[in-house]
């Protein structure tokens, strides 16, 4: 009987749940004997990905696009390895080589059905987050992945000489052994439970809304509208985001100021233009074709409320008219069209910051990804130990891009932990055969809602204090 490893995980989100599956599957398919152990540390794994896209979960993008992320190169090279390596996606051999890409075949693999919404966002079809966690979860039970719920991990040790394993310190006071490591808290607490010495950029909240000097902005809290926001430094466009605005009483909100959030910094200035269709240099002939063609249908001198009605929202007019210093009730000059067609394309707030940062999607920074072997997510100089996800320095704007950079650095990681513990173990065995020597691989559970304490060989924690420890686990 060949000696049983040990991957442990070290969170039940979106990327510790794909790390499980692949690390199982590829497991499995090599016939080797590696328990997978998720180590979450709330009541149960998958919250994080229920609270996304409202509920809906916007799991990836029909084009996912590596230049739109923080470090795009080192996503490239993920991507790339994740492609060769075919993880999580062992395919039928079918003539249909499927979706585009492994985040995707993966999914259809483990039998989600989606649609595309604009932009290519993705969403379950079933239009609810459930059923992207109940595939996973169905998923690791089939393949014997052992949920440990209320496990939190406060420390990572790495193994203290070769064939030696990781020690993962529990926040209760207990530890466990483990010959694989990945890394999969989120983006806040990586830095408290990985090795001193790891290059680290300090996470800060971000894809969130924007806090503005509030004049105009209080008006009009709780109100949407389709529009753009342009985002100047110094006179400079910074970005330009088409798509719904949400004013808040502390600035604005939606997914073009979260996608500008990313790039803001106090003092810029962030435009708001209601009419993106119109070019900016026709808007000004376009209110005074209005303004004649008003007079010929109402038979009479028209206000400013008659030329911005059908327009924009009255509370949207009656904030851009005061704006320029103008107001409803005036009679329509021609020679004001200009300074009101100079605020329907570009009403100016300046930024002051984030605005709730309770509602900021992800953590820009974490483990630097100089520290990380893009081919593997393995932490350079330390084998074994691997990080993924928002761990990671690396976010996107919204859109499905950061799922979906969870899901494939979770992928890449669980068969490339896997790898590094069973190297030579090419499988003999056909996908789907049973691994004799190993419980926790064969055994097959009915679904989602029963345990998924199913490994006779995972460890069990330990609790005798640190200085006690006499054993090794293996
Ligand atoms: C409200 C909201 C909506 C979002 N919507 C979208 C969307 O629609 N599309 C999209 O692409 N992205 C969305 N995101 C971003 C996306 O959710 C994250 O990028 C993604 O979940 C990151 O995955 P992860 O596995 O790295 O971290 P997480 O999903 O955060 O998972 C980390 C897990 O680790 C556990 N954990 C933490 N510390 C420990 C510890 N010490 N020991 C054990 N377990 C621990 C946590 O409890 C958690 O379960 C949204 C984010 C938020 C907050």
């Amino acid at each position: 009987m060949r000696e049983a490893k040990t991957a442990a995980i070290i969170g039940g989100g979106a990327a510790g749940l794909a790390a499980a599956v692949a690390a199982a599957k590829a497991a499995r398919a090599a016939g080797a004997a590696v328990a997978v152990v998720v180590y979450e540390a709330s009541d149960r794994v998958g919250r994080s990905i229920l609270a996304t896209g409202n509920g809906r979960c916007n799991f990836s993008n029909a084009r996912p696009d590596a230049a739109l992320y923080r470090h795009g190169d080192f996503v490239a090279a993920a991507w790339e390895a994740l492609e060769a390596k075919g993880a999580g996606a062992e395919g039928d051999g079918a003539a249909d080589p499927g979706p585009a890409n492994a985040v995707l075949r993966f999914f259809a693999d483990h039998g989600l059905l989606w649609r595309e919404e604009g932009e290519g966002r993705l969403y379950p079809l079933a239009n609810k987050a459930t059923s992207v966690l109940d595939c996973l979860r169905a998923s690791c039970a089939a393949l014997g992945v052992e949920e440990r719920c209320g496990f939190s991990v406060a420390a990572v040790e790495p193994p203290r000489g070769p064939g030696r394993p990781f020690t993962l310190r529990l926040a209760d006071g207990r530890f466990e052994r483990a010959d694989a490591v990945i890394v999969a808290v989120g983006g806040a607490v990586a830095r408290n439970l990985l090795p001193e010495g790891l290059p680290f950029v300090e996470p800060v909240p971000t894809l969130g809304p924007l806090a503005t000097e509030t004049r105009w902005c209080r008006p009009l809290d709780n109100i949407r509208v389709r529009g753009a926001l342009v985002l100047r430094r110094g006179g400079a466009v910074m970005a330009r985001e088409l798509g719904e605005v949400m004013f808040r009483k502390y600035g604005v909100s939606g997914i073009a100021a979260f996608n500008l959030s990313r790039l803001a910094a106090v003092g810029d200035a962030l435009a708001v233009d209601f009419l993106p269709a119109l070019p900016a240099d026709r808007t000004e002939a376009f209110l005074r074709d209005r303004r004649k063609a008003l007079r010929a249908a109402l038979g009479r001198e028209v206000t400013w409320d008659d030329m911005l009605r059908g327009v924009v929202l009255a509370p949207v007019a009656d904030v851009l008219l005061a704006a320029v210093g103008l107001k409803g009730k005036t009679p329509a000059a021609a020679a004001e069209a200009a300074p009101v067609a100079a605020v329907l394309k570009g009403l100016t707030l300046p930024v002051e910051g984030l605005g709730d940062v309770r509602q900021c999607q992800v953590h820009r920074g974490g483990v630097a990804v100089e520290a990380v072997d893009a081919a593997s997510c393995e932490v350079r100089g330390v084998p074994g130990l691997y990080v993924v996800g928002e761990a990671l320095d690396v976010d996107a704007p919204c859109g499905g891009y950061n799922l979906h950079w969870a899901w494939a650095s979770g992928l890449l990681a669980g068969k490339s932990a896997v790898e590094g513990l069973a190297p030579s173990s090419g499988s003999e065995r056909g996908e789907g055969e049973p691994c004799s020597d190993s419980p926790c691989l064969v055994r097959r559970s009915a679904g989602p809602s029963q345990s998924l304490r199913s490994c006779a060989q995972t460890p069990s924690s330990r609790s005798e204090p640190a200085g006690s420890r006499k054993r090794g686990r293996r």
